[in-house]
């Protein structure tokens, strides 16, 4: 037998297959309109995550991308600004939506493992002024997927909220990965809540589902949000089935993100031994990015496919691996040992 026949494949929690019990759930669904608001399943996961987070309202969305661009059109106006960091996936990955969505501009903030902080936050809000676009919102990531996974805790979140109170900003969360954070800090999604005007969380990456999102806020902007999404097209009929895998997920995969984050750190141990990799960023959670020296990312990329490992260029001489579901320890044996025979 071929040992390379087993296909490791990092590139993304987003790749994971829903289980057969995950199917079950939504084959069993109770289903209705959910532009009439009618789907039961729809509404039982909209609730069920906003109470989580002790916020007033959900709104199911087919992306995180639409959660997020629905949320900035929520908080701003053409000719105001938008305060994030320059490797927010906000800015970088959403095809440009906030200009094209929101006719807002954006203002990008440095800051290590790609988070920011308040004082810099504070330097760049824009004083009332007729030249200058009107700052109306901070963005956040956590964890941050550009900054390898990396975690905010709720110390650090605590000086932006009160930042933006004073300032009357509103604060989003673009919480893709909220749960992989929330497992590692061992904070409550209650807590969380309580500092933002809006979050994003997604379904459909480490939580394994095939689709969706669910944006959480103010009863008062989940419906200003529902009319924006009618309006981007996002509004899904008999969407209950894909609830359906959502509230299996939230039920039997929160706990387990743990084991990615075990396995993403025995992926990083061993990476760190493959040729040509010059280092690993710390591993905080499920992502882990390689570093790499004599060796452009396409060509490192190449030989890891000639192993039947998958993963993706990250930047100008970074590669990154993600751990998710579907990547088990049979996985992790079959990597580790490919690699150490690349060694040899
Ligand atoms: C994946 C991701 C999103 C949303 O992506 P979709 O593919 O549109 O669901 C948003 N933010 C971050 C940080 C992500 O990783």
């Amino acid at each position: 037998m071929n040992d390379n026949q087993l296909r490791v494949d990092l590139r993304s929690d987003t790749l994971t297959l829903p289980t057969k019990e995950m199917k079950e759930t939504m084959l069993n669904a109770g289903l209705g309109d959910d532009v009439f608001g009618e789907d039961p399943t729809v509404n039982i996961l909209e609730d069920k995550l906003a109470g989580l987070f002790g916020m007033e309202a959900g709104l199911f969305c087919p992306s995180g991308t639409m959660t997020n661009q629905i949320a900035i059109k929520l908080h701003t106006r053409p000719q105001t600004e938008v305060i994030c960091h320059q490797f927010s996936h906000i800015y970088l990955y959403e095809g440009g939506g906030i200009m094209s969505n929101s006719l807002a501009s954006v203002k990008l903030l440095d800051g290590k493992l790609g988070k920011i902080e308040a004082e810099a936050i504070r330097q760049v809000i824009n004083a009332d002024d007729d030249h200058l676009p009107e700052t109306t919102l901070v963005s956040l990531e956590n964890t941050m997927n550009k900054g390898g996974g990396s975690v905010y805790t709720l110390d650090e979140i605590r000086p932006i909220r009160q930042l933006c109170k004073e300032t009357g900003l509103k604060l989003h969360l673009d919480g893709a990965r909220i749960f992989n954070a929330l497992v590692h800090s061992g904070e409550r999604p209650f807590d969380w809540g309580k500092m933002f005007d809006t979050i994003s969380v997604c379904l459909s990456k480490g939580l394994g589902c095939p689709v969706g999102s669910v944006l959480l806020g103010s009863r008062v902007e989940i419906k200003r949000a529902r009319k924006i999404r009618k309006a981007m097209g996002g509004g899904m009929r008999q969407a209950g089935m894909l609830a359906a895998a959502g509230i299996y997920a939230l039920d039997h995969n929160v706990f387990r993100l743990e084991e990615d984050h075990e396995r993403a750190k025995a992926v990083g141990k061993i990476l760190e031994k493959a040729p040509f990799v010059k280092e690993v960023l710390p591993i905080t959670t499920n992502i882990v990015i390689a570093r790499l020296s004599q060796i452009s990312p396409e060509s490192f990329l190449d030989e890891l496919t000639e192993r039947n490992i998958w993963a993706v260029k990250f930047g100008r001489d970074q590669i990154r691996m993600v751990t998710h579901m579907d990547f088990t320890d049979q996985h992790l044996e079959a990597f580790e040992s490919r690699i150490k025979r690349w060694e040899k």
